[in-house]
């Protein structure tokens, strides 16, 4: 039998030790037969976060992923605002006839935002220490969505930034006083004062009392102080906040921000879940 002969004769075995053409059946086990992509989350380097080249082992670009992924987590984004990023908004959701009382059109408002939420990423980025912006909007007009795309652009990039919910960090600052609270205000106050940038989202919308004005004051003077950006985003407008934060809170907020509205027919999240069926 020459070797030509014997692989046609290997392949073609039948499983009874005899060779045949006709019947031929695999003979090796199945279970082989799942690949990498089955049975990894990272068929690339099938989940050791490591890849082997020629130069010996390099990080995988999953390893990568992760650590963004648990950066952007540590900076207060939720998991469904990852999604929020300059890429995925949508200029196209806001009216070109629809205008404000100036006369402009929604999608100019809308683009004067974006605009300057991307210059602001630049300008930190850069180390400018550029003035903070304030969205006011109703709910739905892509307000917090920009704030935390530009969150999630600082942390892509190298940067650094704090995302909070305005109700959710008084909360926490007044839980930090439990003693049996594992944070204290300290400590978490310290991390909102001093962070690059730091994000206020839903500004407005709680009972405020004495106290958490008081909170609120120091912290933006604090801020304003030392040169660090403050994003708010707020479903009020300055006159409203001045009613419920005082006179003295908003004009800290004057002093620090630029002022950008947002508008919309129709709330955008009903628009991508319309998109979505
Ligand atoms: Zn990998």
């Amino acid at each position: 039998m020459t070797e030509e002969q014997a692989k046609v004769n290997l392949l073609n075995l039948d499983g009874n030790g005899g060779f045949s053409r006709i019947d031929a059946k695999p003979f090796w086990p199945t279970y082989a037969a799942k690949s990498d992509a089955e049975v990894y989350r990272c068929p690339l380097c099938r989940d050791t976060g490591w890849r082997i080249g020629e130069d010996g082992a390099y990080p995988c670009d999953c390893r990568r992923e992760k650590q963004l992924a648990a950066r952007k987590q540590a900076a207060g984004l939720q998991p469904a605002l990852i999604s929020h990023t300059f890429e995925a908004f949508r200029l196209d959701y806001y009216s070109d006839f629809l205008t404000d009382p100036e006369g402009r059109t929604y999608r100019q408002l809308a683009e004067n935002a974006y605009q300057a939420c991307r210059t602001f990423v630049a300008d930190v980025l850069n180390d400018k220490h550029p003035r903070g912006l304030f969205f006011q909007g109703e709910v739905g007009r892509g307000k917090t969505f920009l704030a935390a795309a530009v969150i999630n652009a600082l942390i892509e990039q190298g940067g650094e930034g704090l995302f909070t919910v305005v109700p959710d960090l008084l909360d926490s600052l007044r839980y930090s006083y439990d003693p049996e609270s594992e944070t204290s205000e300290q400590a978490l106050m310290t991390r909102v004062r001093q962070s690059p940038v730091l994000v206020l989202d839903d500004l407005g919308s709680h009972n405020y009392s004495e106290w958490t004005k008081n909170r609120m004051y120091a912290l933006l003077n604090y801020r304003l102080n030392h040169n660090l950006p403050v994003i708010i985003t707020s479903n009020l407008d300055l006159e409203q906040l001045k009613d419920i934060l005082g006179l003295r809170v908003v004009s800290r907020i004057v002093e620090c921000c630029d002022f950008y509205l947002l508008c919309a027919d129709k709330d955008n999240r009903l628009k991508v879940r319309a998109e979505a069926k």
